[in-house]
């Protein structure tokens, strides 16, 4: 379950959504171009500009839909639980053995703790077959985990020897003298994506225009799974 708020043009309104409805509204999204992002927590958010006309102008608003689930992941997935969600993902045959209460496709095995762990935090589900699927909070969580991006703190004022650079810096007499000024900032992601910008509010937009890109991806992915 997620609580899903809608900001429209009277405010904003709460509600609960299922897993199936998330993909429902994800699958609007994708088709109509919104912006999407997505959180370790394994929530979701959507956001779009609505063009209203007023008179003969046009207004634009922004709109969104967010989607929190009600038992996060994030903390859940820890690097053995990835493993395991991995092996239940490469596995059709996944199944739950109520009497060992262990996951299995017979090959491998998830010992009982770890598969109450898994149930209890709503990181797989079990149909009435006892097949075993991740949950959609489960892919979200571990699909944003791979894309943890931040942006560096320009380096500032430094003494040029220190940067190892040859010029000798500001030539004026004073605290700086001899500093030179960078205010370059790395864009980095933990899947290896990094770019490099003039500054720290250019490096923010490369963070950004990573993100959208690999979540419209992930989306796409996620909307045309059976
Ligand atoms: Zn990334």
């Amino acid at each position: 379950m997620f609580t899903e708020t809608i900001t429209h043009a009277g405010g904003t309104s709460t509600g609960n959504a299922s897993a199936p409805h998330v993909l429902v509204v994800l699958r609007r999204a994708v088709h109509r171009g919104c912006t999407l992002d997505f959180t370790t927590s394994g929530g979701a958010s959507i956001t779009w500009t609505a063009r209203r006309l007023i008179g003969d102008n046009v207004q634009a608003m922004s709109r969104s839909i967010t989607f929190a689930p009600h038992l996060p992941v994030a903390q859940a997935l820890t690097d053995a639980t990835c493993d395991d969600l991995l092996l239940i993902d490469s596995s059709r045959d996944a199944r739950y053995d109520p009497v060992r209460r262990v996951l299995t496709n017979g090959f491998w095995r998830i010992p009982p703790a770890a598969t109450a762990r898994l149930r209890a935090r709503g990181l797989v589900e079990v149909d009435d077959d006892q097949r075993v699927r991740r949950s959609l909070t489960a892919r979200i969580g571990y699909f944003a985990r791979g894309h943890r991006t931040r942006t560096t703190e320009p380096a500032g004022w430094q003494y040029a020897a220190d940067r190892g650079l040859l010029t000798a810096g500001l030539n004026k007499p004073g605290r700086r003298a001899g500093m030179t000024y960078s205010a370059g900032s790395v864009a980095l992601c933990t899947c290896g994506f990094a770019r490099h910008a003039g500054d720290r509010a250019e490096a923010r937009r490369h963070v950004t225009g990573h993100r959208h890109e690999v979540a419209a991806d992930f989306a796409r992915s996620l909307v045309a799974e059976p």
